[in-house]
Order: structure tokens, then sequence, then C-alpha cells
């Protein structure tokens, strides 16, 4: 029986994933991979390795959940070393959680490796840091995704009013309704804002705005992309490196 390494991939630049995830991924019999800000990465397999796309296609869906558990769980009885690889961290919105529970419940040994996440290294190349001192004390990462036929938003927009860094990720198409949630809780209409698409790869954009325009100044922007909420974003002016 095998081993499987739920791997982080990083946000994209290549140099931003770890030495121990560049290890298993040389090392790999099978690798398991979503849609990769950075396709190169699969380049440093062996190979012989197998290739298992679980990701999205264009117009299509990925694989349920419960189908790439499965997988997992049958790449592990037959290979030595199996190596899910996922954008980012596997622990932030990867769903790496219950892919190690269903390991687990069927007695497969793995093993976590962390993945530089998008939603700290994306503003990071943007010049953006997630906290600052005398701004804000604290960031958070939400998901912007909500399925367009939910009545009740699941996220509590009511505990938006302090000046923390809010992050979202998977939440670009709904960027409209994101700015009129916390424009409606109260948040000044000249509230920072931006949006990142492809961050940290060499095709890296950035719009800056405010609550009230970026919808309009980011349209035609590419995914993946994410968005930054808070004091912070000025701080660009002056750490924009990149
Ligand atoms: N596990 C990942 C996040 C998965 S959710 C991580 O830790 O980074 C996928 C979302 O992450 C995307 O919808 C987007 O909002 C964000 N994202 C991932 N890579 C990105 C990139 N290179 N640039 C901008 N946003 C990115």
């Amino acid at each position: 029986m095998g081993k499987v390494y739920l791997t982080g991939a990083g946000p994209g630049d290549f140099e931003l994933l770890t030495i121990k995830a560049l290890r298993v991924i040389q090392e790999a019999d099978i690798i398991i991979y979503d849609r990769l800000a950075n396709p190169d990465i699969l380049k440093e397999a062996k190979k012989d390795v197998e290739f298992i796309y679980v990701g999205k296609a264009k117009g299509s869906h990925s694989v349920p959940q419960d189908e790439i558990n499965e997988i997992l769980y049958k790449a592990a009885l037959k290979h030595e070393s199996v190596v899910r690889l996922k954008g980012g961290d596997n622990f932030v919105f990867g769903r790496g959680g219950e892919e190690g529970i269903y390991l687990y419940d069927r007695g497969i040994s793995f093993e976590v490796i962390p993945g530089i996440t998008s939603s700290i290294a994306v503003p990071a190349y943007a010049g953006i840091p997630v906290t600052h001192r005398g701004i804000t004390t604290s960031f958070r990462v939400v998901t912007g995704h909500e399925s367009a036929n939910k009545e009740v938003s699941q996220i509590d927009w009511s505990s938006f009013t302090t000046n923390e860094t809010v992050v979202f990720l998977m939440g670009f198409h709904n960027l409209g309704k994101i700015t009129k949630n916390l424009l409606k809780i109260g948040k000044p209409k000249d509230y920072p804002c931006a949006v990142i698409s492809k961050g940290t790869t060499k095709d890296q954009k950035v719009v800056v705005g405010t609550l009230s325009d970026i919808v309009e100044k980011s349209k035609g922007l590419e995914t993946p992309a994410l968005i930054i909420v808070g004091e912070v974003v000025n701080l660009r002016e002056k750490l924009q490196w990149n």
C-alpha cells in the first residue's frame, strides 16, 4: 500500500513551490491534479508517471469530490507514491481535509505538504500586505462563491464592519454582489479594493479601485482572480515592486 501526499502547488510562480513539494512530485508514481496556475510544475515528474486531471475543463464540471476521494484511495492501493496536487495550499479552500479523512477511514497513510496560499502571496506580489501595523490587526480569507439560487447568503455580512482586511477567493464572478453587500453594511463608497488576476505569474494583472468603481474597472480580467478589500490596498503605492 502506498502513501498519498496532499501537496500544495503554490500560487503560480514556479519558484514558490516548496522544496518538499518538488521532491515528492519528482518521486511520484501518479499525480492527481486540478487546474494549476502553473502547469510547468508537472514537467518535473518522472517520465513514466501517470497523470489524472480532475479539475474543471472549459464548459464542463470538475470531477465530483467523492469520486476524487475514491481515485486517491485506489491510486494508493496500486502505487507507492501518490501526489494529490492542488493550487496554493490544500487546506485553504482546497478540500484537503475531506481527502485526508477519506484516506484515514480506509487505513491509507498520507502526508500534508502545505503550499504557499494565493490568499497571501497574490496580494504580496501586488505590493499589498494583508496586515500592517496601525492599519489593521487582522485579515480573513472568505469564499466569494455562492450559488446563484441561494436566497439567503451563507456569509455573515454584518461581521464585516471592522477595518479587517478581507480576501475573497472564488468570488470574481460575484464581485458585484460582494461590493453591494459591503456598501449595504455601511462601508464607505471610496473604501479601497483591488482585484488581482493570475497573481505571481507573468500574466499578473492588478486593478485598484474602490467599492463603487471596482466592478467597472476590473471588467474583462481573467481567472483565477482574487479580491482584496481594506485600507492596506493603498500601501501598493509605495510597495509595488513587481
Ligand atoms: N487552495 C488555494 C485556493 C483555492 S480556491 C490557495 O490556497 O491558494 C481558488 C481561488 O483562489 C480562485 O478562485 C482565486 O480566487 C484564487 N487564486 C488561486 N490562484 C490565484 C492566482 N494565481 N491569482 C489570483 N487568484 C488566485
